[in-house]
């Protein structure tokens, strides 16, 4: 059975004594979960909140990374200098890179490469804005989008990738996809890669559902059959509201 994770991206919020103090209230109310818990930080954060999560169950993931090790990138953090403080996880191609900063879906690849190449677990995004949905589009976006991000990627590492499909009109505006919707979006995901990769692989892959997440319907959600999860931004900044959502199975 594929495992629960359910990973807060704070985007650009908190800084490290916030960071500190949410995840000394945070950690105590979720300690009995079963489901995987991440905080994707802002990288000033993420050495702050590495010390703070020792001996706790929560797990500390960056936002986003560039697929070069090295180099005159200026402004730009490597895969590898998350990796050397303890990152575990990183967002890759979050629809806020793919719109502000042209994250293109062949950078969003070779970041993927990158990640699994040095043992990050990515959590790769992806998702219909509003007019594709609506011109029912959704389902050639979605597809498009995960196939382009698995290119050249062995089966082994497709199974160690986590997709997160977000649709942009639910990001931060407080409309939910419906979990029929979510679910029925996930399961086209699915259909595309054991089109690459076969069932198997298929059946291991872990695909979270991302847009206005709420403890109020997180339960309606993660329940569904194919969704393994979240991605949560807004309701992620608060930490009871945030344990709420990670214990939507107590
Ligand atoms: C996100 O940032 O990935 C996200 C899903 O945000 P929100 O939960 O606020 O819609």
């Amino acid at each position: 059975m594929r495992k629960k994770i359910i990973a807060g991206n704070w985007k650009m919020n908190k800084l490290p004594n916030e960071t500190i103090e949410f995840i000394e209230e945070l950690a105590p109310l979720i300690k009995n979960t079963e489901n995987e818990v991440v905080i994707c930080a802002p990288y000033i954060d993420l050495f702050y909140a590495l010390l703070t999560v020792q001996g706790t169950n929560i797990k500390i993931g960056a936002q986003n990374m560039h697929f070069e090790e090295k180099g005159a990138y200026t402004g730009e953090v490597s895969g590898e200098m998350l990796k050397s403080i303890g990152v575990e996880y990183v967002i890759i191609g979050h629809s806020a890179r793919r719109q502000y900063y042209d994250e293109t879906d062949k950078a969003v690849n070779e970041k993927l490469k990158k990640a699994l190449s040095i043992g990050l677990k990515p959590i790769v995004c992806v998702g219909e804005n509003l007019e594709q949905r609506e011109n029912g589009k959704a389902k050639e976006i979605v597809t498009t989008q995960t196939k382009l991000a698995l290119e050249g990627i062995n089966g082994e590492n497709a199974k160690k990738t986590i997709i997160a499909y977000e649709p942009i009109w639910a990001i931060g505006t407080g409309k939910t996809a419906t979990k029929e919707d979510a679910n029925e979006t996930i399961k086209w995901i699915r259909e595309e890669i054991e089109k690459i990769y076969g069932k198997d692989i298929a059946d291991c892959v872990i695909i979270q559902y991302g847009g206005s997440v709420k403890s109020t319907n997180a339960k309606d959600l993660f329940t569904m059959p194919d969704i393994d999860g979240g991605l949560i931004g807004g309701a992620s900044l608060n930490a009871q509201e945030f344990a709420n959502i990670i214990n939507y199975n107590k």
